[in-house]
């Protein structure tokens, strides 16, 4: 039988961009990704360079268009013409305005290991544009930002957080912004009641 890891060592990245660092949200977002019950293994503030910011966004060769459509679509969606046909084009421009936000402050590189890290940390983190994510989202509930306006001030949508999209992603995102020893293995106590099959040694 071939061995596959167990959902508890899942892995994901969650950066707290500029925006989330000036809004002094930093502890509110961390305690929210602690209290699902991840363990937190990873945790640095930085200046990214810019091209530390194109290489993480283009490590999904496809990311550019993917971008360009999901614009395209919000705008559709709400009967509004689309800053550009082209998804490529409009991905272009996402690029470069992300490079400007990313480097205009500090931000948080932290990662985050449970059973379903990283749909649970994008599910609780909400949708890319604040005016239309959940309610009870982290970016729903804090910040009003929206594809038009980002678009009539030519910049990146401000949303606070970045989380890794697919297990792939996560993978590639965490070997960009860690070394292997700035992750550190333990255990951690509340592990036992989210993962242990047998609950023994409760009762005294
Ligand atoms: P997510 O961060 O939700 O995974 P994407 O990977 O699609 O979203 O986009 C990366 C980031 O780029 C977004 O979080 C947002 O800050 C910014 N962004 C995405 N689309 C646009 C856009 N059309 N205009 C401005 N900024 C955008
Ligand atoms: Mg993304």
């Amino acid at each position: 039988m071939m061995k596959t890891s167990h959902p508890k060592t899942e892995q994901t990245l969650v950066i707290i961009k500029p925006d989330g660092i000036q809004r002094t949200l930093v502890g509110e977002i961390i305690g929210r990704y602690e209290r699902l019950g991840l363990k937190l293994v990873g945790l640095k503030m930085l200046l990214p360079s810019a091209v530390q910011i194109e290489e993480h966004y283009l490590l999904d060769p496809n990311w550019k268009r993917l971008v360009g459509e999901k614009a395209i679509e919000s705008y559709l969606k709400k009967g509004e013409k689309p800053p550009s046909a082209d998804p490529i084009v409009v991905g272009g421009q996402v690029i470069m305005r992300l490079k400007k936000y990313f480097t205009s402050g500090p931000v948080v590189a932290s990662v985050w290991q449970g059973a379903h890290a990283v749909e649970i940390v994008r599910k609780i983190t909400g949708g890319t544009e604040p005016r239309s994510s959940d309610v009870g989202t982290i970016r729903g509930d804090f910040v009003l930002d929206s594809y038009s306006m980002a678009d009539t001030d030519d910049r990146a949508i401000r949303n606070l957080i970045h989380a890794s999209g697919s297990v792939a992603e996560a993978e590639a995102e965490i070997k960009h912004w860690f070394s292997k020893d700035e992750l550190v293995k333990y255990r951690l106590v509340q592990e036992q009641i989210l993962y242990d099959v047998n609950l023994d040694g409760l009762l005294e």
